[in-house]
C-alpha cells in the first residue's frame, strides 16, 4: 500500500475552524486526522499540503518512519503550526493503519487498560451565577463525575487583586455547594497570570475546595517559575496544552513543575508523540489528562489514546451530540454516565459528514484580546 495524497480540509463549525487531514492510498483506504486550529489555520492547511509531496509513494503503515521524516526533515523544531500539521497527518496514519488491519487504534497502541473513558466538560458564564448554573446542568445532563471552570472572573484585568481573590472564593464556594462533593472540579485560570506569587495566592484560595487540578496557573514559557509555584502549593498543577513534543514535556517533568500533563494529540506531535509523553510522565508518577477542546475527531483520537494509558485521569470533552459539532461527523462517540463509550470499529471509529464539511468552509477567526485600563494588552 502506498500513499497517493495528503489533503487538508478546513471546516468552520462552532466557534472556530477544524483542520482535518485525509491521507489517501492506492488501496482505496484513507485515514482521517485533525490538526489543531491555532488561529492562522490556512497556514496549517498549507503545511499539510506541502508535506503531501514528501509522503506520496511511502508505505502509510511506517508511522514512526514518517514521523521522523516530517519532524527531522523540517530541520527546525516546529512551532505550533508545523507541529499541528504533523499531528494531523500522524493521527490520520493511525486511523488508516487501524482500518488496514481491521482493529481499533487502541489495539495498535498496546491494547486498552480501561473499558471506557472518563470525561469532563467546561462550564462558562457571564458571571459566577451563570457559570455555576451551567456547571450544574452539564454535570446532570452528562452524568459527569468532573467539570472544569475558570476560577477567575472575566474582568480580572479590571479588578484589584484582593477583589479577584474574594470573587474566586465566592465562586468556588458556590460551585462546591451546588455540585456537591461527588463531582470533581478542575480549574483553569487559562494562563492569565504572570507573577508566581499571585499564582501561589490563587492556589491557596482554591486549596480548601480540593480541586481535581489547577491548570496553567502561569503562562507556559517559564517552566522554572511554574516549578517554584508547584513547590509552594498543595493543589495538583496541570499544564501542557501549549507545549509540543516529548522534549518540551521532558523539560517540564525534569523541572518537577507538574502533577498532571495535558498533551493535545492535535498539536503535540500526534498519537505517536502523545504515547511517548505519557510514558515519560508515568515514570515520574505524573498523570495524564489530555487537552481536547476541538471536536469529535480530536475526541476520537484522544479517547483511543486514553484507553491505553495507565496514568490517565480524565479527558476534556466538548459536547458534540447537538449543534454544529454534531454535524461534522456521521456519528460522535456516545457519552454514557460521564464516560465515553469506546467503539470497536476499525481505526478511530469516526467518519466526517463530508457534505456538511464541504458546505461550511474556512472563516477567519481570532481570539478576543482584553485591554487593561492603562491601554496595555491583557493575557488571554
Ligand atoms: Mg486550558
Amino acid at each position: 500500500m502506498k500513499i497517493t495524497a495528503v489533503e487538508p480540509l478546513l471546516v468552520q463549525a462552532g466557534r472556530r475552524n477544524h483542520c482535518f487531514v485525509r491521507v489517501r492510498t492506492d488501496a482505496g483506504l484513507s485515514g482521517l486526522g485533525e490538526a489543531y486550529s491555532v488561529g492562522p489555520d490556512r497556514a496549517t492547511a498549507e503545511v499539510v499540503a506541502y508535506y503531501s509531496d514528501w509522503l506520496v509513494g511511502l508505505d502509510p503503515l511506517d508511522i514512526e518512519g514518517i514521523w521522523q521524516r516530517l519532524y527531522i526533515g523540517a530541520r527546525f523544531p516546529g512551532g505550533v503550526v508545523g507541529n499541528s500539521a504533523l499531528s494531523g497527518i500522524d493521527i490520520a496514519l493511525w486511523d488508516l493503519k487501524g482500518k488496514a488491519q481491521n482493529v481499533p487504534v487502541y489495539q495498535l497502541l498496546g491494547g486498552k487498560c480501561r473499558e471506557r473513558i472518563r470525561i469532563y466538560q467546561a462550564a462558562h458564564g457571564a458571571d459566577t451565577n451563570d457559570l455555576v448554573d451551567m456547571a450544574v446542568s452539564m454535570a446532570k445532563k452528562g452524568g459527569l463525575t468532573a467539570i472544569k471552570a475558570n476560577p477567575l472572573p472575566d474582568e480580572v484585568e479590571q479588578l484589584g487583586w484582593t477583589a479577584v481573590l474574594h470573587q474566586v472564593d465566592r465562586r468556588m464556594a458556590l460551585l462546591r455547594h451546588r455540585l456537591g462533593d461527588n463531582v470533581e472540579i478542575a480549574l483553569d485560570p487559562h494562563a492569565k497570570l504572570l507573577e508566581p506569587s499571585k499564582a501561589v495566592e490563587l492556589c491557596d484560595v482554591l486549596e480548601p475546595y480540593h480541586p481535581l487540578f489547577v491548570e496553567e496557573p502561569l503562562r507556559p514559557e517559564n517552566i522554572q517559575a511554574l516549578a517554584e509555584v508547584r513547590a509552594k502549593v498543595r493543589v495538583p498543577i496541570a499544564t501542557g496544552e501549549m507545549l509540543f513534543t516529548k522534549w518540551a514535556f521532558r523539560d517540564l517533568l525534569h523541572a518537577r513543575a507538574v502533577d498532571v500533563v495535558q498533551p493535545d494529540v492535535c498539536s503535540v506531535g500526534g498519537l505517536t508523540e502523545a504515547k511517548k509523553i505519557a510514558a515519560l510522565a508515568e515514570a515520574e508518577y505524573v498523570t495524564v489528562a489530555p487537552h481536547n477542546p476541538l471536536g469529535p475527531v480530536s475526541t476520537a483520537a484522544s479517547a483511543q489514546l486514553a484507553a491505553t494509558l495507565p496514568g490517565f485521569v480524565v479527558l476534556e470533552h466538548v459536547p458534540d451530540n447537538e449543534g454544529p459539532l454534531r454535524d461534522l461527523v456521521v456519528a460522535p462517540y456516545r457519552v454514557v454516565d460521564g464516560y465515553l463509550e469506546l467503539p470497536d470499529a476499525p481505526g478511530l471509529g469516526i467518519e466526517l459528514n463530508e457534505e456538511y464539511c464541504r458546505a461550511h468552509p474556512y472563516v477567519a477567526w481570532r481570539r478576543g484580546q482584553p485591554i487593561k485600563p492603562d491601554g496595555s494588552v491583557g493575557l488571554l
